[in-house]
């Protein structure tokens, strides 16, 4: 594995600390009640967003027009989702219960009834800004592609503030290792005292190749690092789908895509696709809260992120 692939970035999780938001201690509902009437609290605390922050699109696979509007969550809430446009307004809670399909995309739902598709960037956003709880309105089945990667998600959640919450930060941890193993892919969590993943991505295709990375996450270094990275997607797989009704609401600038030749548009890293796996898998582990844990992964997806979401949910502790 050539050297130049490798990327190690140093990131503490628990406190989102270079960020300037302050908590709106008058705002009872979303910053909690001091315990023991006030004190502060000597860990890290919670996180949510300062104010509410909008953001209008298209979902990828849909097609469909959305606007989206992400808001202060209560404190031990984590994400809430809200289908505006259904009756009753339901609500979705990102949790591993709530995995309702992993092709392509990753959906949270409950027993077919309100959905919400392709959330695993917005996620991966939010728990690699170190935010903890929010409510995150939908009026369309589908969260926006924006430009196929965090990025948008990032400055979206900056323009919003951070607003630490009177209430302890519980991170969960693992006592032993668990694994999951596909068909061709494996996915693996240790025990570990930060949030860090190494990953394997293999490709036949010349101009692609093999492309490992490893961080270790923290604020600064996801927005930096791991957000602006895309998807990939190869021409001939994007007309397939899009036959199928499927990557309806996608183009050449929002994938690292690849045609016979090579790249049909100018990648932003040259490890940009593995550093999108990593991203698939922090916002897909973001149904777990905050974790520590070493998660390697070779040539897994959104399918055996789900599995082991369950396995960590079953051992884990915090
Ligand atoms: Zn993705």
């Amino acid at each position: 594995m050539a050297n130049n692939m490798r990327r190690s970035v140093k990131i503490a999780r628990q406190n989102a600390g270079n960020w300037t938001g302050r908590a709106n201690q008058s705002d009872e509902r979303i910053g909690g009640t001091p315990p023991g009437g006030g004190e502060e609290l000597s860990g890290p605390q919670q996180m949510t967003i300062r104010q509410p922050a909008f953001l209008e699109g298209v979902g990828l696979h849909t097609g469909r027009a959305v606007r989206m509007a992400v808001k202060p969550g209560k404190p031990d809430s984590g994400f809430t989702f809200v289908r505006t446009d259904l009756a009753g307004s339901p609500e979705i809670k990102a949790s591993v219960e709530n995995i309702a399909q992993t092709v392509r995309c990753t959906t949270l739902g409950r027993g077919g009834e309100a959905e919400v598709q392709t959330v695993e960037h917005l996620l991966a956003a939010l728990a690699g800004l170190g935010i903890d709880n929010a409510v995150i309105e939908l009026n369309a089945p589908e969260v926006p592609v924006a430009d196929g990667s965090a990025a948008a998600f990032v400055a979206l959640l900056e323009r919003a503030g951070m607003a630490p919450q009177q209430a302890p930060r519980r991170i969960l941890s693992l006592p032993e290792a668990v694994w999951i193993t596909g068909k061709d892919s494996h996915l693996v969590a240790l025990p570990a005292d930060t949030f860090k993943v190494s990953f394997v991505f293999t490709n036949r295709h010349p101009a692609v190749g093999n492309q490992y990375a490893e961080f270790v996450l923290e604020p600064g270094n996801f927005k930096r690092e791991i957000a602006p990275a895309r998807t990939i997607g190869f021409m001939h797989e994007i007309e397939a789908l899009q036959k199928q009704g499927l990557a309806l609401g996608g183009n050449l600038d929002i994938a690292v895509v690849v045609g016979e030749e090579g790249y049909l548009s100018p990648p932003r890293f040259p490890d940009e696709i593995v550093r999108h796996k990593i991203l698939d898998l922090i916002g897909d582990l973001a149904v777990l809260g905050p974790l520590h844990a070493h998660i390697i992964g070779l040539r897994s997806g959104h399918s055996l992120d789900a599995l082991l979401a369950r396995k960590i949910q079953e051992v884990a502790s915090g």
